[in-house]
């Protein structure tokens, strides 16, 4: 049991609620305490011992991210103490190191070794659920996706978590977690909880 963890759940766009509430289901589930917020600017950076990046446009997060100074302010946490981080959807696409279209010269936090591809599954219209194996996960999980991105090549550290038709949905490096589905969108907390294991393995 561990008292006072202090979560950020960065509030830009997308399932942000959802992201708070999960979160906080799991911490009362497993009897750990803390605060779960929303990151507000980059001095909240440097108080949390880990960061939750919702869904939304890739793109858009990360024009906010660089003009807000979160971008630097994350940047620093992850090279100076590897602060745990989830990213969903396009969460996923910002911590990625390449993108196989940059048009928009999106802004990547290079957290991951990976190289994604947004909107890989299609458009909105497009969106589906579907059971999938993840490793480690004794049951499949029923994965929501949302113009979902897939991981297109991974590298280095980087471990392959789930993978659907080909394409990798889920991966590992170190304490950072990219999904490139919605766990926030179901009731199902295995995915907030495979993260509060890395966040108090790292506390610990
Ligand atoms: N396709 C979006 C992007 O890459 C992500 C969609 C989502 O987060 N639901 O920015």
């Amino acid at each position: 049991m561990v008292n006072g963890l202090t979560i950020g759940v960065i509030g830009i766009q997308g399932a942000v609620s959802e992201h708070l509430t999960s979160m906080r289901k799991i911490l009362e589930e497993t009897n750990n305490s803390g605060e779960v917020f929303i990151v507000r600017n980059k001095d909240d950076i440097k108080k949390i011992d880990a960061l939750i990046f919702p869904g939304g446009e890739s793109t858009i997060i990360s024009r906010i991210l660089f003009k807000s100074g979160l971008y630097s302010a994350i940047s620093k946490r992850l090279k100076e103490d590897n602060l745990p981080i989830i990213g969903t959807c396009a969460g996923c696409v910002i911590l990625a190191s390449e993108m196989t279209d940059n048009k928009k010269d999106v802004k990547l936090l290079s957290a991951i070794d990976m190289n994604v591809k947004r909107n890989a599954f299609g458009r909105q219209k497009d969106s589906f659920e579907k059971y999938i194996d993840i490793k480690g996960f004794s049951k499949p999980y029923n994965a929501v996706f949302i113009r979902a991105p897939s991981i297109e090549k991974v590298w280095g550290n980087c471990e392959i978590l789930a993978e659907i038709d080909n394409k990798i949905v889920m991966v590992k490096q170190e304490k950072i977690l990219a999904v490139s589905f919605h766990p926030e969108l179901t009731e199902d907390l295995r995915i907030h909880k495979y993260f509060l294991d890395i966040i108090l393995e790292n506390i610990s």
